[in-house]
């Protein structure tokens, strides 16, 4: 089983956790796990759950658990299109768009989206 159904992801609770602590504007999305590639993106329920509470162009950073710690943190690059090519090898970057095509969010029932 890798979509556990029943129970909650790590991309759900840090949302509700966060928004139960009053933030609910958030810049970006970066999920890890111990699978040395990094192709452990958020499953279906969670994509949606996100969608709620982001903007499409949210980037969401898909890490690596072999990411080197000598290797400049992907944090520093935030705000840069042009990550290096061996950061590329650790982090793969989507944005929520990319994520969840033509997703039904907030904006569709004409309801304030996320900012
Ligand atoms: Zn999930």
């Amino acid at each position: 089983m890798v979509s556990l159904g029943a129970g909650i992801c790590a991309e759900r609770t840090a949302v509700v956790k966060a928004i139960s602590e009053g933030q609910n504007k958030f810049i970006a999305v970066a999920v890890t796990s111990d699978v040395p590639s990094p192709t452990t993106s958020p499953c279906g329920i969670c994509r949606q759950f996100l969608r709620e509470f982001l903007s499409p162009s949210i980037p969401i950073y898909i890490i690596s658990s072999e990411y080197p710690s000598e290797l400049p943190s992907w944090l520093d690059k935030l705000d840069q299109d042009q990550e290096s090519d061996e950061i590329k090898k650790y982090v793969v970057k989507m944005t929520m768009e990319e994520l969840l095509p033509s997703s039904f969010g907030p904006d569709n029932l004409g309801m304030q989206g996320p900012q």
